[in-house]
């Protein structure tokens, strides 16, 4: 409790987060659309590969496509380090891209095709949570939540039925694509040392 001779601050922060000039320059080179499922996921396993390499975040990208069109509408990247927020995960970042693109909260609003998200690596508890209720009607993913484990990364409290209950809310899932070339991004980053963080803390 504040005690009564101190006020709260009378201003707070507003949060601005901005993908680095990197991902725009990478960008710009690239196609904009891309049919073959290998090839979504190879740009964002590329993504995840330059963030490690540009020292910009942790070894994870994903990006959301139109489903029918698969044109790359948002990119993200792991950016927790670089911009000191521990929910800016790649699966965040490209959902928030997306949703200030479209002006609306909800990417299932537009038709029954909607978007698809692409995640070098399947989804922590917390981007679950951020892919359902994005209206999002489709993930994609390359690395295994185990994979990310076993450099140390914590997934957090996630359901064992996961995919069972994104089905169920007619969020189709499909798994391991490119999984041996994400799964390089991790090892690459754990051999280079780079930070392994997360919020787990010893049981008191
Ligand atoms: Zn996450």
């Amino acid at each position: 409790m504040t005690s009564p001779s101190k006020k709260p601050r009378s201003t707070f922060p507003g949060i601005v987060l901005h993908l680095p000039r990197w991902v725009t320059e990478f960008l710009g080179r690239c196609g904009a659309d891309y049919p073959a499922v290998s090839d979504r996921m190879r740009l964002v396993i590329e993504l995840s590969r330059l963030n490690v390499e540009n020292g910009t975040g942790g070894p994870f990208a994903a990006a959301v496509f139109d489903r029918r069109t698969h044109v790359l509408l948002a990119p993200g990247i792991n950016m927790v380090t670089s911009a000191g927020f521990s929910v800016a995960h790649a699966e965040v970042m490209a959902i928030l891209i997306a949703q200030k693109l479209l002006g609306t909260h909800d990417l299932g609003w537009k038709d029954t095709q909607g978007y698809e998200i692409v995640s070098s690596t399947e989804p922590c508890a917390m981007c679950q949570g951020a892919i359902v209720w994005s209206g999002l009607r489709s993930l994609v993913c390359g690395a295994t939540g185990g994979d990310a484990c076993r450099i140390g990364f914590d997934e957090g409290p996630k359901p064992r039925n996961w995919v069972k209950q994104f089905r169920s809310r007619g969020i189709s899932v499909t798994r391991n694509v490119c999984r041996e070339e994400a799964v390089a991004v991790l090892q690459a980053y754990k051999r280079q040392g780079g930070p392994v963080y997360n919020g787990r803390r010893p049981v008191e």
